[in-house]
């Protein structure tokens, strides 16, 4: 058999295992087949000389993405709870988005009840970890986990050079630069670094990764490379204000705490808009989630998965979902894809069997009794309502920034995006308060000192590549910034 026919059929005895395809030359119809069937990782030209550039690397990339999907048995840390649980999903979700493995048992399985029964307890008291010690947490706080699970929580300094607020693309690109350059640095992430990138499940258009890149392989990366220059990298830290006391930029916490900088970058990327119809609140983490997840992926098997979205982070999520689902249906509002996913993505949903995409429909309830069972989906064309059995529904409906903490600290535009350098000056005019006899920097906000980047700021791209480069360039303003006080 062919390659090709190879990985597909051995794709079905090991759906999680990486697969790379080999050829002697370029074959440009053996690539996009190896994409589109196979969902390659990665295509290798022969000869591979020398085996350390070209063979060495991309087989330890290909081990560590394996070794991080969380989809292998790993003895250290257990996690027992119920599926349709919304704290064990949470709990869960937790330590897959901070790349932290773990084992799953369901509570009403032998080994789950024989965890349960070894740390004293009974299944009310689910979500329980055990740490790799053998250390029983019954329900731990997110801030006790990340304890358990070695994540930093604490800064160990209280005045800093630089203070960047949110580990997504660009805050973990400033990260990298800020260190690098011998700033004293310190990252705060309030949930897990690696922001909307983490989520995605492949990015196809970042520069140097020529058969894309896993969300979390890209960030995991970046963390570590951020750590090993000497950032440091804090998680739980939901900060909640901004203030400049005199030449400081002081960022204060939710629980009231706060620490000092010279300059702040602000880096806190956009989130999922919510969908509001009937009963999907409720259901949010039993079957109804935010975003890609990927550790739902393996549970989907022989589930009917819903997409709601026409972006590409949609599509992405619905090549993704494929590979284990029974089947997966794109609802879209529009009357097609093509104003809002890229071309090389619907090509790729169109060669898909098991994916079907509903446009002109909308999502109008999510029924299901502790978990979701059932959507009801209004046609838009002709006002029809039809009630669907489905196990997942991944939501992805545009976003909104994540500025309502940051108040009027800050200009912003109306839907709370921040303002940078020349979107400032009006008419000729730089903001109210600004004290410099100097334009903002190109990525300053209306407050001398503090930067944004990323998808935070207002007319930005809203694409990894982008983030980082901002992020990258916020820190060389951040120098500048310095220079002159
Ligand atoms: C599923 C998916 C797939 C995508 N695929 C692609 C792709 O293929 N190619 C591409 O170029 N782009 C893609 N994107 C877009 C890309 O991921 C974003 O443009 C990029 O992540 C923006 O980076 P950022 O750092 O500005 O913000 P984000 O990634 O949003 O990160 C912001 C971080 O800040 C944290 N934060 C927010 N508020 C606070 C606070 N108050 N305190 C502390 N921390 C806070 C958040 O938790 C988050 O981690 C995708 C996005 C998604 C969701």
């Amino acid at each position: 058999m062919s390659g090709i026919e190879f990985l597909e059929q051995a794709m079905d005895l090991f759906p999680n295992a990486r697969r790379a395809l080999l050829t002697a030359y370029a074959d440009t119809d053996a690539a996009i087949q190896a994409i589109n069937v196979v969902d390659v990782d990665h295509y290798l030209l022969k000869p591979w000389d020398p085996p350390e550039e070209k063979l060495y690397p991309v087989v330890d990339a290909l081990v560590e993405a394996w070794k991080a999907a969380g989809d292998r048995e790993v003895s250290e840390i257990k996690v027992v709870g119920h599926r349709w649980s919304a704290p064990s999903y949470k709990l869960r979700d937790f330590l897959a988005s901070n790349l932290v493995p773990y084992r799953w048992f369901g509570a009403d399985e032998p080994e789950g009840q024989r965890l349960l029964d070894a740390a004293g307890l009974g299944p009310e008291a689910v979500p329980l970890i055990v740490t790799a010690d053998g250390r029983p947490l019954a329900a731990p706080s997110k801030t006790e986990l990340a304890a358990a699970v070695g994540l930093s929580t604490a800064p160990g300094r209280d005045f800093y050079d630089l203070v960047i607020v949110g580990g997504g693309p660009a805050g973990l690109g400033a990260a990298v630069y800020g260190a690098s350059e011998g700033l004293r640095t310190v990252l705060l992430e309030r949930r897990a670094t690696g922001g909307q990138a983490g989520q995605s499940s492949r990015i196809e258009n970042y520069l140097g990764f020529p058969d894309g890149v896993s969300g979390a392989q890209l960030t995991d990366r970046a963390r570590r490379q951020a750590g090993r220059l000497g950032a440091e990298m804090l998680t739980l830290r939901d900060v909640t204000g901004l203030e400049a006391q005199g030449s400081a930029r002081v960022v204060r916490f939710g629980d009231g705490t706060e620490i000092s900088a010279h300059t702040v970058i602000l880096a806190t990327g956009v989130s999922y808009r919510p969908l509001r119809c009937p009963g999907a609140a409720d259901l949010t983490g039993q079957g109804v989630f935010y975003g890609s997840t990927v550790t739902e992926a393996a549970a989907c098997k022989d589930s009917d998965v819903y997409i709601v979205g026409g972006a590409n982070s949609a599509g992405q999520a619905a090549v993704f979902f494929s590979q284990h689902a029974r089947s997966v249906t794109i609802v879209v509002r529009g009357d097609s894809l093509e104003r809002s996913m890229s071309y090389y993505l619907i090509q790729q949903l169109g060669a898909i069997e098991n994916v079907r995409i509903r446009t002109c429909t909308e999502v109008i309830e999510a029924q299901g009794e502790g978990r979701l069972e059932a959507l009801t989906l209004r046609c838009s064309a002709d006002g029809t309502t039809e009630v669907v059995p489905a196990g997942y529904m991944f939501v992805f409906i545009g976003a909104e920034p994540h500025t309502d903490w940051v108040g009027d600290s800050v200009l912003r535009d109306p839907r709370g995006f921040v303002y940078t350098g020349p979107d400032l000056i009006v008419g000729g005019q730089r903001p109210g308060g600004w004290d410099r006899d100097r334009d903002p920097y190109h990525l300053e906000t209306s407050v001398p000192g503090i930067f944004a980047a990323g998808d935070v700021r207002a007319n930005s791209v809203k694409r990894v590549a982008s983030a980082v480069g901002e992020g990258a360039m916020a820190v060389t303003l951040v120098h500048r910034y310095l220079e002159a006080q």
